[in-house]
């Protein structure tokens, strides 16, 4: 897998790091548990989208862009780390937010991600729960154009294959670090959402034959469909590093029983997972993504789905800025 041939820019501080959770592993009394800090990448308070956005700010890039567009939900982190890396590179960015919990709390409409979009200068529209976000992108694109910008589209999450480039990179980057320091890892757990970051990180260990497995929690789609979004992905990611029909089907593994009510709705087990790791650790997780990640870990821990001894990474997303759009919901408020 050659990743030098695509264009790059160099914004993520990576390595992140890979970190012993003793107090948690200890708590718990389950596998070794181990955390891969992609909450550090630097951007904008860091973050998954950091590493995704390197290919696709590149490619915008060499498409003579001088705008981007995206798209996501009100608290989204995407959005805030596309307006950070857009004010970076002097490009106009337009974000387009969709009202996905119909929350009419300050704190959720103003607060955390939204307030830091406003900061890098991007320009905001709201668009109602449901509607197609993709075509609302394409009508502002077009738009955008009549007016003479050259506007660039990426897509909610930074999910397609030229962003999950930036989970496979993530994933050689964990290879080495295990075999640098002989840890033999049995599970890489990750949230999944709109499906980047799992589908590039199975791309990078199938493509690399890590024999890591890796298991995505859910936070918005059932099973079936998040797999089958994860795959397609996988595949597409695959094709364009040049290793066509690398990755098996049943390497694609989601557990999306810890989404709760829907969608950036807060469930007693991701406060339970926020709270557990800040008091335990002194880490921050987000009431949407990896909260709701560490919550299904910590229940298949419960369950007895790991031995003592085995290795569990955790792969931190990032998102605790969204902590302030939720302080409604949050106990200690
Ligand atoms: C976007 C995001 C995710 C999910 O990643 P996908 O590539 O969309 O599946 C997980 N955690 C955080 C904090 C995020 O912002």
């Amino acid at each position: 897998m050659k990743l030098a041939r695509f264009a790059r820019i160099r914004i993520a501080h990576a390595p992140t790091p890979l970190e012993p959770m003793q107090r948690l592993t200890q708590l718990l009394g389950g596998p070794n548990l181990w955390i891969k800090r992609d909450d550090c990448t630097g951007l904008a308070t860091g973050g998954n989208k950091t590493r995704k956005l390197e290919f696709l700010m590149a490619d915008a890039l060499e498409h003579g862009a001088d705008t981007v567009i995206t798209q996501g939900a009100t608290q989204s982190n995407h959005a805030r780390q596309t307006a950070a890396i857009a004010a970076r590179l002097g490009l106009q960015c337009h974000l387009i937010l969709e009202d996905r919990t119909g929350y009419r709390h300050d704190d959720y409409r103003r607060s955390g991600n939204v307030f830091l979009d406003q900061l890098f200068g991007a320009r905001l529209s709201d668009a109602a729960g449901g509607t197609d976000m993709d075509a609302a992108m394409a009508r502002l694109a077009e738009r955008l154009r009549s007016e003479g910008r050259k506007p660039y589209v990426i897509p909610g999450g930074g999910s397609n294959a030229i962003g999950a480039l930036g989970y496979v990179t993530c994933a050689l980057e964990l290879v080495d670090q295990a075999n640098d320091r002989e840890l033999d890892i049995d599970t890489l757990v990750t949230a999944t959402g709109s499906a980047g970051t799992q589908a590039g990180l199975v791309a990078g260990l199938e493509g690399a034959r890590a024999g890591i497995p890796v298991l995505g929690i859910g936070v918005r789609a059932p099973k079936a469909p998040q797999e089958d979004k994860v795959f397609r992905l996988a595949e597409q990611t695959a094709d364009l590093l040049g290793v066509p029909g690398a990755i098996r089907r049943d390497a694609v593994d989601a557990n999306c029983d810890y989404v709760g009510a829907g969608y950036g709705v807060p469930t007693p087990g991701m406060i339970e997972a926020v709270t557990l790791l800040a008091r335990s650790e002194g880490i921050l997780l987000d009431p949407v993504y990896s909260g709701k990640g560490m919550a299904g870990l910590i229940d298949l821990i419960r369950q007895g789905r790991w031995r003592k001894g085995q290795n569990v990474v955790f792969l931190h997303t990032g998102g605790a800025v969204g902590l302030y759009g939720y302080l409604h919901a949050m106990p200690a408020a």
